[in-house]
């Protein structure tokens, strides 16, 4: 499949013969959910935004806002980030020729985006402050210079994300609801703008964490704290536009604790064969805990790989089983003990 400019381009603001920068993002798997549709009561899907090329949804609006740059003759594009939408630049920079920079709030974001930030050549600033600091840093600088901005605060993010609900439409003739996680709420504004162009209107069930949950509570956090580092945010760019979402598809913005994120991150990964980053299973967690509320019909944004972060894996997981170089050890590590189901019986 192309990336989502050329899929899409005739509900994008982008003309033939536009410079495109693309990594063939998009045209994700839509998967049913056999287990947690039976949990729930519901036809469950879930969207697997992960298989993006850098592990997450943010490709879809930065493949948009990076052509864009090129466009207007950008040499150099920056973001604030809690880590994907830094990955996402880093690569499309790299991919443009283009400086990027990113700055993330330090010690805060999953190893595997570093990494990605790192490895794409991008100037990673590690800032000792939170991701709501961050933004408003990035923006006052790029008042200062001419100095592209790929945050989702940029209309470009929202146009390429957008391309998410037009899947979503063409693979599902009918769909009531809309699960989705929210941090700073550029994807749900997204989403709904997209379901609109298509005269589509689910109910757009957004879930914050707990601890980072401003929309749910009508007020800015000012130290967000979750386990899911992707959505730690206080302070929603997208605010106003996310609460219009929300009402205009009579839908919700609800809280999630960490430990029912958690809960949905292994149930997703162990029943349905499905891993994605802690913040993405928020969209399932609030699913669990709050009910399809009368929809037949409901999709999931998984919105990143959980590949993309590790640690929480293995701190949330089984341990391995150790095991000596010699036949009866290795049958009894495979066979017997936990993890590899019930002993043969004697
Ligand atoms: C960015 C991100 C979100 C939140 O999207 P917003 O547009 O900021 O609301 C959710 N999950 C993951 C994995 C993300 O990278």
């Amino acid at each position: 499949m192309p990336g989502v400019v050329e899929r899409y381009r005739d509900r994008l603001p982008f003309a033939p013969g536009d410079p495109v920068v693309s990594l063939n993002e998009g045209s994700t798997p839509l998967v049913h959910a056999a287990h947690v549709s039976g949990l729930v009561g519901a036809e469950v899907w879930l969207k697997l935004e992960g298989a993006n090329p850098t592990g997450s949804f943010k490709d879809r609006g930065m493949t948009c806002a990076v052509s864009a740059a090129v466009r207007e003759g950008a040499t150099a594009i920056i973001c604030a980030s809690t880590g994907n939408t830094a990955a996402s630049a880093a690569a499309y920079a790299a991919r443009a020729g283009l400086t990027g920079a990113v700055i993330v709030p330090a010690g805060k974001i999953a190893t595997g985006k570093l990494a990605q930030a790192l490895m794409h050549g991008a100037r990673v600033i590690a800032l000792r402050g939170n991701f709501d600091q961050a933004l408003t840093l990035v923006r006052a600088l790029t008042d200062r210079h001419p100095i592209a901005l790929v945050n989702s605060v940029n209309a470009f993010r929202l146009e390429g994300q957008k391309t998410a609900a037009f899947e979503l439409v063409e693979e599902l003739s009918e769909l009531d609801a809309l699960c989705v996680p929210v941090g700073n709420a550029g994807n749900i504004t997204a989403y709904w703008k997209g379901f609109r162009e298509v005269r589509a209107a689910p109910r757009l069930l957004g879930f914050q964490a707990e601890g980072a949950a401003p929309l749910v509570h009508g007020a800015p956090v000012a130290h967000p704290e979750t386990v899911a580092s992707a959505i730690r945010i206080g302070n929603p760019a997208r605010w106003e536009e996310a609460m219009e979402a929300m009402t205009a598809s009579r839908g919700e913005i609800r809280a999630v604790s960490d430990e029912e994120i958690l809960a949905a991150y292994r149930l997703l990964a162990s029943r349905e064969g499905v891993f994605c980053e802690p913040a993405s299973a928020a969209s399932v967690a609030g699913l669990l805990r709050y009910g399809p509320g009368g929809a037949r019909r409901v999709a999931c944004v998984l919105t990143g790989h959980g590949l993309k972060d590790p640690q929480t894996a293995l701190d949330h997981a089984g341990a391995v089983v150790p095991c000596v170089p010699e036949l009866d050890a290795v049958e009894e590590a495979v066979l017997g003990g936990t993890g590899a189901g019930p002993p043969e019986p004697a």
